[in-house]
């Protein structure tokens, strides 16, 4: 046993592995791995060293770009929410990131460049996220400002698909569609697109284009409604561990934990897990969320405190205090606790707190 109560153990192995899923998805793409929120807090710099061969990363600021650049990374680098203010795009152009352009703002913070480096860019339309792009009627006039800029070295279109994690859902079709229409009078110029993120790579082809842009796969998390990584050969690159500190029983119309909210209806045996909320653990995950105790599947009782769970053992082989704990990953899918909590992987994965150690197999 680990010195450490709890921690999260990273698969490096993993990682390679998934980007190799990817490169079968979609075999003629280039592949820009996203790597924003600490690799989906999977550690930023073990993740890229694990992800080299991707062509690209991507990250969501400036900070996180800068933290690829001191750790070696010496490749393309992409801010997926560009800059906002002249000092950021000199530091920019400085670590020679690629922008995205979204806003007529950034548009003009780059006419106002007059610096010597020149940017590859990434012009984003809005296909119906409505979230950061230009607008399908606001897209030409963009375009042409950027392409006369004596900034704009290269540019690049890209898209965001708002539902394609739902396969039957009908918008990821509309959305290919306008982005097709859209830029149907630039072809002649031949520029590469983006549009994929995991689940357009998982689930629809068309959307692979020149550029994918994948995050959750990487770390091998099915982005797709009802299915788990294991359906599309994906392998879980982080397992949270914890440990069993303590094991009682508790007798008929006793409760557990803050507030009484779970009842004992037979004589139980609850293990006291620990891991709570200040780890990242939520605390409205419900009664009967899983968790595998020494490999067995059991469900957690009572409120989640800041540093601990309980959970039902009462039907496992004996427990013991310092038996292991997974509250996801190998063997106990991300995807499968989520929904305990009303959330999604990504939210599980990112939102591990910085008490837990990382530690790198
Ligand atoms: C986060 C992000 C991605 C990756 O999404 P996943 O669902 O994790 O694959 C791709 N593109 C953009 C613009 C993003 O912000």
């Amino acid at each position: 046993m680990s010195s450490r109560l709890i921690r999260a153990v990273i698969d490096t192995q993993a990682l390679q592995h998934n980007l190799s899923v990817v490169r079968g998805f979609a075999p003629k793409a280039k592949v820009m791995a996203v790597v924003k929120a600490n690799a989906y807090g999977h550690g930023l710099v073990p993740a890229v060293l694990a992800l080299a061969g991707a062509e690209a990363f991507a990250v969501a600021r400036l900070e996180e770009g800068v933290a690829l650049r001191n750790a070696g990374v010496r490749g393309a680098v992409i801010l997926l929410e560009g800059v906002f203010n002249a000092t950021q795009l000199a530091e920019a152009a400085h670590e020679r990131f690629e922008l995205m352009v979204h806003t007529p703002e950034q548009v003009a913070l780059l006419a106002e460049w007059r610096g010597a480096h020149r940017f590859s860019v990434w012009l984003k339309i809005d296909s119906g996220m409505n979230r950061l792009g230009f607008r399908p009627e606001e897209f030409r006039a963009a375009y042409d400002t950027l392409s006369g800029s004596a900034a704009v070295a290269r540019i690049r279109l890209l898209t965001h698909l708002a539902n394609a994690d739902d396969q039957d859902d009908g918008v990821t079709r509309e959305q290919l569609a306008l982005f097709e229409r859209t830029i149907a009078p630039v072809a002649a110029a031949g520029l590469e697109c983006s549009i994929a993120n995991s689940a357009g790579v998982l689930g629809c082809p068309q959307s692979h284009v020149q550029w994918v842009r994948p995050g959750l796969m990487l770390y091998g998390v099915s982005a797709l409604k009802n299915r788990n990584a294991a359906d599309h050969g994906l392998k879980p690159a982080m397992t949270l561990f914890s440990t069993v500190i303590a094991v009682k029983n508790v007798l008929p119309g006793e409760r557990v934990g803050y507030s009484g909210r779970w009842t004992a209806a037979r004589p139980t045996r609850i293990a006291t897990v620990a891991v709570g909320y200040g780890d990242g653990y939520p605390r409205h995950m419900v009664d009967g969320a899983p968790v595998l105790v020494a490999g067995r599947q059991a469900g957690i009782v009572g409120r989640v405190s800041m540093d601990m769970i309980g959970v039902d053992i009462t039907d496992l082989p004996p427990v013991q205090v310092g038996d292991p704990v997974v509250l996801w990953g190998e063997g106990l899918p991300v995807e499968a606790v989520a929904p305990h909590a009303d959330t999604i992987p990504y939210e599980l994965l990112c939102g591990v707190s910085q008490r837990v150690a990382l530690e790198f197999k």
